[in-house]
């Protein structure tokens, strides 16, 4: 890892994992994975290996935390210490208290809060792997998780990013990419609503170059929105066959 490539993407536009600059890593979506979760997601997003539980809703502890008027979220981020290369602590990280911010955030929009008042549905996510763009992968299992455990839901929230790397804007960067290229806008999608939940950059982009990474990070999503919808269908298929 220490070794710098030369070049993040050659000139027919290759990157170093051989993808097309518009072209997403591998993903793989599998949802309720944990038996004593109300609900659960597993994603294979590049190397990316991430779990989602989504526990809820149920009484809130402490109590006086509870909200009157709706359910209370609350997310956890959690980076394995065997995640990354050099082992990480396992005590939380500021990156992980933000990256549980803003998984919340994200989700909030999309689930209606209302319906429970006075308690807490907790999601908690556990990067097993890590290989850069985590907290969209997260999002987008997170999302999945909540709707396993049947919470009413306007639009089931995915994510990815976009960024620049050298002088192209690419789709979905991967570790080598997230920290040499230019910059890195990860964003989050109602995609039935057409509303964005999430947006952020690390890094400096120009007013063209950042709307062209938008739309990229928009086109990505659908992608993996359509992926999220199958697998959810493909299990409740499953379990009415089951029944019959
Ligand atoms: P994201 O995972 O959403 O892209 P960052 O941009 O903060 O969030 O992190 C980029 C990547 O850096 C992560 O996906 C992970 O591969 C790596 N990384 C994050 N934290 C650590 C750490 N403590 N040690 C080693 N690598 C890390």
């Amino acid at each position: 890892m220490n070794d710098k490539p030369e070049k993040l993407i050659d000139k027919k536009g290759v990157r170093l994992d051989g993808r097309k600059p518009d072209e997403l890593r591998p993903i793989k979506i599998d949802v309720g994975v944990l038996s004593n979760a109300d609900g659960s997601a597993y994603i294979e997003h590049g190397k990316n290996k991430i779990l989602a539980g989504a526990y809820g809703p149920r009484e809130v502890h402490p109590k006086h935390l509870a909200l009157q008027d709706r359910m209370l979220l609350r997310c956890r981020y959690h980076m394995a210490p065997f995640s990354v290369q050099e082992r990480k602590s396992p005590a939380p990280s500021r990156r992980e208290v933000e990256l549980s911010k803003v998984i919340r955030e994200s989700l909030e929009p999309s689930i209606f809060m209302e319906y429970y008042p006075r308690t807490a549905l907790d999601v908690f996510v556990e990067v097993l792997q890590a290989d850069g763009g985590t907290r969209c992968a997260s999002i987008t299992a997170a999302a999945l998780a909540v709707a396993d455990a049947g919470i009413p839901m306007r639009d089931i929230v995915v994510a990815c990013a976009a960024g620049k790397v050298e002088d192209t804007i690419v789709l979905d960067l991967m570790d080598e990419e997230d920290k040499l290229g230019s910059a890195d806008v990860p964003l989050a999608l109602m995609p039935n609503l057409n509303a964005v939940t999430l947006l952020q950059m690390d890094g400096i982009l120009t007013v063209e170059e950042f709307e062209q990474a938008v739309n990229l990070a928009i086109e990505g999503c659908k992608k993996i929105s359509a992926i999220q919808k199958e697998t959810l269908k493909a299990k409740y298929v499953d379990v009415k066959e089951v029944e019959e």
